[in-house]
This record gives C-alpha cells, structure tokens and sequence, in this order.
C-alpha cells in the first residue's frame, strides 16, 4: 500500500544530503573535538561551520549556538538554565508564557513553578497572541518570557516582534526565548526580527537527523551571564552544554540547513500551493458541512488542524492509517478532559471540537494526489458515519 504521509510537523524523512554528511562524519572524521590532535582538529572545524550554518539560518549575526539533542533539551536548556542563572533561584520572580506551548516547555514551567517561580499564561484565543495581557502582565519582576513562533497544532504564527517590544518597554530584566521548533525554516525569520534572546529550533523538523538541536543564545544575555548550563561535566561548548557532541548529527543538521538556504522559497510556495488545494477540496459538497478547517488568521501554511464534526480523532487517525494515509491527533486519545489538547482549548475550541480534530502537516514532497487521497478518504469516513446515524 502506497503510504501517504501528512504528518511532517511530527518529523520529516532525511535529506540525502544531510544523510551523506552525517556517514562521512561518523565514519570517516569520527575525531572528538575536544581533542587536541589533527583528527580532534577536524572534527572542531566540522562543528565550527555547522555552527555558522545555524547562524546564517537564523540571519545571527552574533550570539552563540548550542548544540542540543533537539528541541525538547533546547526548552530546557533556555528555562532552567535562565532560571538557574545568578542567583535567581534565591530571589524567585515571574515568567510569562503562551497558553498551549509545546509539552518541553510547559512541563519544565511546571517545575518551576512548583519551586516558587510565578508563571503566568498569555491568552492566544482565536490563534492571536494576547498583547494586552502580555502588556498587562509585563513588569520589573518579569525575568523570563517563553512564546512559540508558531503553535504546532493549530500552525497560528504569533507576533512575537511585537510581544519583544512590549517586554522591552516593561521589563527591563526579562529575556525572551522563542520556540521556533515548527516555523524555522517554513517561515522566514531573524532573530533581530523575532527580537528574541534565545531561540530554539530541532534538526528532524526540517530533514536532518533526529536527537539534534541547537538554542541560540544572544551576546547580550552571554555577556550579562544570564543563562546558567544544565548538563555539568567536560565543558564543551564554553561550558553551557557539556558532553562530547554529536558531530555526525550536527554535520547532517547543517547540510539539511545548506539546502533549505537554496530550496527554501521553492519548497514553501509548493506547500502553500498544496494548501490551497486543500482548502479548496474541503469545500466540496460531501465535506463542506462535515470537515471544518481551523483558520488563524496569520499561519504556518504546512499546518492546517481540520474538525471532523462528531467523529472523535482517534476513529479519524486510525481509520485513515489504514488506508496508509497518517496524521495526527489534535487532542490525545482519551475522552478525559484533561487530555484534551490545551492549544485547541486555548484557541477557543469547544471540547467535542478539539476531541474529534486532527492534524494534517504538509511537505514539499507531497503531491495533488496525497490530497486528494486524503480528500477521499475523509468523504468516505464521513459518509459511513452518516449511515450509522
Ligand atoms: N517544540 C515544538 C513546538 C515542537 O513541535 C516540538 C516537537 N514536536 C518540540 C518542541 C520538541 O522537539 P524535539 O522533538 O526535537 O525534542
């Protein structure tokens, strides 16, 4: 069976080129960069334009990149390690956030919050970020704030430029972290234009090899020591992210970065071109009523989350995956409120809306008949549900 795969935000295939620089790397300048030797050399060399590849991705021009395992260490990283920094666990303070941040960001929130810190989530009905609450909320006791570039479940793209201006404006102490896991490289930015501090992104989201990552980090908030490391041990990378690095996988990462640099604009007017047909097939008569796309106003055009109306997402889910068509589930597959997806509920879906919704994530790589394939399929489920009735 031809497997159809629309579910690019949950991971994408490798790039053959990131592919070839990952096998060249681990089998032929398998050096540790810590050594001092010629082979030690090479592989610090290797790490040292792959780090420029991230820079040049992220249109840095100053800053460091960490290399990370991935976006979930990445998160971590920014909100412990801010948290850690200077004796700011002695004096506790608050942290502003999104309402539906991914789990890596929400759960070491949690944590901190458990430990004294006041966290305070921003609105984002309507896939709009709440500029007034963050205005609201922003003040001198602000030393951290998370917002994601983009939800990954809704694909609604925040106006983080503006939240950065509103933080600067109120809190003088305040760095801004910016998940961008799911718009780098989908949707062009800086991190001059997000005006962020630190920004994360993961290698597997856009065809390199999965377990890597990098955060960006500013000059300013290195040179005012406002990021304290989480992994202690050799002190590789200055000292904020110990452990021998994972030298193939940050060459893959680089190489698959090198080819968005060439492909990037191709591959996002062919995903939003992919997008429109979409849109425009769920306009049929046998959908229309029945499959209702979710539609923030500004957005990531590879992530559209559909509503198949009184068909809970997991029947969805499954019975497309059976007909080798996959994508994911909006909310997790439990009729317990709790599991409900808390970026659908923040977006101001109703509970049944965000239990029967799913995900699809679109590639460059898929065509006019994975659309319509998936179109068939979602008529078909559609109708036998309407015969069960
Ligand atoms: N943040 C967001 C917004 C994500 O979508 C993901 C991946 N689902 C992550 C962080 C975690 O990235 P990784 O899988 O590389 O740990």
């Amino acid at each position: 069976m031809k497997r159809i795969y629309l579910d690019n935000s949950a991971t994408t295939p490798l790039c053959a080129e990131a592919l070839a620089a990952y096998t060249a790397v681990a089998t032929e300048s398998y050096g540790n960069p810590s050594s001092r030797h010629r082979m030690g050399q090479e592989a610090l060399r290797i790490l040292q334009e792959a780090e420029k590849e991230v820079l040049l991705a992220l249109g840095a021009k100053d800053g460091r990149v960490i290399f990370t395992s991935g976006g979930t260490e990445g998160n971590n990283l920014a909100l412990f390690g801010r948290a850690f920094a200077k004796e700011r666990f002695a004096r506790g303070g608050k942290i502003l956030t999104t309402r539906g941040e991914h789990a890596s960001v929400n759960a070491p929130l949690a944590s901190l919050a458990a430990r004294g810190f006041q966290t305070v989530d921003i609105g984002t009905a309507g896939g709009v970020l709440d500029l007034e609450g963050l205005a609201a909320a922003a003040d001198e006791k602000v030393f951290l704030a998370s917002l994601m570039a983009a939800n990954n479940e809704t694909g609604a793209l925040y106006d983080i430029a503006a939240a950065s201006d509103i933080l600067r404006a109120g809190c003088p102490d305040a760095a801004l972290h910016v998940d961008a896991t799911q718009s780098f490289m989908k949707h062009p930015f800086t991190v001059k234009s997000l005006g962020a501090d630190m920004v994360t992104v993961s290698s597997h989201k856009v065809e390199g090899p999965k377990g890597v990552g990098a955060l960006w980090v500013s000059g300013a908030l290195l040179k005012k020591r406002g990021l304290s490391p989480i992994l202690l041990g050799g002190g590789q990378q200055d000292g904020l992210r110990s452990g021998t690095e994972n030298v193939p996988g940050i060459a893959g990462f680089a190489a698959a970065l090198r080819v968005w640099r060439e492909k990037g604009e191709e591959r996002r007017c062919r995903v939003a071109s992919l997008r429109a047909a979409l849109l425009e097939g769920l306009q049929r008569e046998e959908l229309r009523d029945s499959v209702l796309p979710l539609l923030p106003p500004v957005f990531l055009d590879n992530i559209l989350n559909i509503e198949v109306k009184g068909i809970r997402s997991e029947t969805v889910l499954n019975d497309l995956s059976g007909r080798g068509i996959f994508v994911s589930a909006g909310s997790a597959c439990s009729s317990h409120d709790a599991h409900l997806s808390p970026a659908l509920l923040a977006y101001g879906k109703t509970k049944d809306g965000a239990d029967s919704s799913v995900r699809v994530s679109l590639s460059y790589r898929n065509t006019e008949e994975d659309i319509e394939a998936l179109l068939c399929a979602l008529a078909d489920i559609v109708k036998s549900r309407q015969k069960k009735r």
